[in-house]
């Protein structure tokens, strides 16, 4: 039988490795971390059975889709604590932090010249997947894509599963065997091979070190071509950061998490998407430390598939099954969904129900209609709306349960839907630091039905499940959320 980590290995080319190259290359795009990283993992696996050394490669573009202070910010001080991290070390790591455009993809096409492979992470969304489509026919050696981002590995499902409940019976199926196969927390440990790499000749006079560049993250990125605008949070983009705010989650939110992680007010949530984004943090050891948590006595012989259901399967703490479902089943379904849809962006991705209720509506009349600025100045009639769209404008993230209701609403106050699709797409992926990520998409197109079934039928709506403010104002405690975030500091 296969190991259940084979299903984690794309192969990109039908190119060979090339023997006589100076070193493997990982080119480290997206699970920007060097503990409990398979992609990591493999790369050393290959340096060791070619005894070659290994080249961590990490860089970031300047004209990424999105590019601004806030995101570009967060990047570098990852890539900064790394770079002290293996300061001391025999590790080979290049950083690269490009200040004209297209020199990224170049530096990558000189470095892969030299190499006996090509190792990427593997990911099924934004510039990641097409780089991993395109770039690998480009050069002439292998290029392998290793999945790192969940659990469940993605070569696990042959197709897109279209409820959460079908992907969690996948889950509960394979669960045991994934997570007891666990990426290694240090993989660059088992290297072997510690020779000091040969690059390109001129490769660092073309493309200089980061080093200096990272002692000044700020004035760096003032001087780019990207947006200004979108400012740089106090959420600092490391995995230290990362770490310190799992332990408090789980000291203070996580026993309160089934009841209240829907209240702005309590925190109740671990607010770690935007490290999982940036790959900071791998999911393995959330679910690891919270499953530590389980009361005392229980194991994992406790677990027991449950058909798909969201409760039963784990078996212990009410608050760490509810948590376990949405970072394991909600992270991961969108993952396996955008692998087997290159058109996960897109409207006609939806499923038939929703384009045949949603053509039937198309023309209802409308109460209120915005145009993209408006939403995003945080202008509208709805003091609710308006509040969830300054703590993302301002801080970079927003809290769930008023996700919800913000996408929803964008869709009831557009003049059309593929707009009112566009626009959230871009709002989200415009301010918010877990942006740009599998689950933008899923979240996006959730609002608009996916993984969802259908509702009562109403006007605009159609059959899609349907939210208002009156509602969540009474379902939720969100004094202090509003004082915060409310319309008159909103709109200064
Ligand atoms: C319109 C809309 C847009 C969204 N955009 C994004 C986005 O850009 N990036 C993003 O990561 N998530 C997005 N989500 C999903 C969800 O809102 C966030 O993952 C969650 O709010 C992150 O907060 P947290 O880390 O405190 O979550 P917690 O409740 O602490 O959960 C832990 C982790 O589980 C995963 N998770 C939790 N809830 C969901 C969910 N409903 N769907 C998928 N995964 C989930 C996330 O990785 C999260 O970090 C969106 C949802 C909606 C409705």
């Amino acid at each position: 039988m296969k190991n259940i980590n084979s299903y984690r290995k794309f192969k990109r080319n039908d190119k060979e490795v090339n023997p006589d190259g100076e070193y493997i290359l990982y080119w480290m795009q997206i699970n920007r971390r060097l503990q409990y990283n398979y992609a990591l993992e493999y790369a050393v696996a290959l340096a060791n059975k070619y005894d070659k050394p290994l080249l961590i490669y990490e860089s970031v573009m300047v004209n990424y889709p999105w590019a601004s202070d806030r995101f570009h910010a967060f990047l570098l001080e990852g890539m900064k604590e790394h770079l002290h991290e293996l300061k001391d070390t025999d590790v080979n790591h290049y950083c690269y932090a490009e200040q004209e455009a297209g020199t990224v993809e170049q530096s990558f096409y000189d470095l892969a010249e030299n190499a006996v492979a090509v190792v990427a992470d593997e990911y099924p969304v934004y510039i990641i997947r097409e780089n991993n489509e395109i770039m690998a026919d480009e050069i002439d050696v292998l290029y392998i894509s290793v999945d790192s981002n969940g659990i469940i590995p993605l070569g696990i499902t042959d197709k897109d599963p279209y409820s959460a409940y079908l992907f969690r019976k996948v889950m509960q199926k394979h669960f045991l065997e994934a997570y007891t196969h666990p990426p290694k927390k240090d993989p660059i440990d088992d290297l072997e091979n510690h020779k000091k790499t040969k690059l390109p000749d001129g490769f660092e006079e073309k493309y200089p070190r980061a080093d200096k560049i990272l002692e000044d993250i700020p004035g760096f990125i003032s001087e780019l071509d990207i947006d200004h605008e979108i400012g740089i949070t106090e959420k600092k983009g490391t995995r230290q950061y990362a770490l310190g705010k799992l332990g408090d989650f789980i000291a203070h939110g996580l026993s309160r998490y089934d009841e209240e992680r829907n209240d702005p007010d309590a925190d109740a949530a671990s607010g770690l998407s935007p490290w999982l984004h940036f790959g900071l943090i791998s999911e393995y050891e959330i679910v690891k430390a919270v499953l530590d948590h389980q009361p005392k006595g229980w194991d994992l012989d406790d677990i027991t598939p449950n058909n798909g259901k969201n409760s039963g399967f784990f078996n212990g703490d009410p608050n760490v099954e509810s948590f376990l479902d949405e970072v394991i089943t909600w992270r991961e379904v969108g993952f396996h969904f955008a692998h087997h849809r290159p058109d996960y962006d897109q409207f006609e991705s939806l499923p038939d129900w929703v384009l045949k209720t949603l053509s039937k509506h198309q023309d209802d009349e409308r109460e209120w209609v915005y145009e993209l600025e408006e939403f995003a100045q945080s202008k509208t009639h709805d003091e609710i709306w308006n509040a969830a769209q300054t703590q993302l404008r301002q801080t970079g993230i927003m809290q769930n349960y008023l996700r919800m209701l913000w996408g929803k609403k964008i869709i009831e106050w557009t003049k059309d839907y593929r707009t009112a699709l566009d626009y959230m797409i871009e709002l989200n992926n415009r301010y918010a630091l877990d942006g740009r990520d599998p689950n933008s998409y899923s979240g996006i197109f959730w609002c608009f039905g996916r993984f969802d079934r259908a509702w009562q039928e109403r006007p605009i709506y159609g059959k899609l499940r349907y939210m208002t403010s009156d509602s969540t104002r009474k379902k939720l405690k969100l004094d202090r959320y509003l004082d915060k975030y409310g319309s008159q500091k909103s709109l200064l």
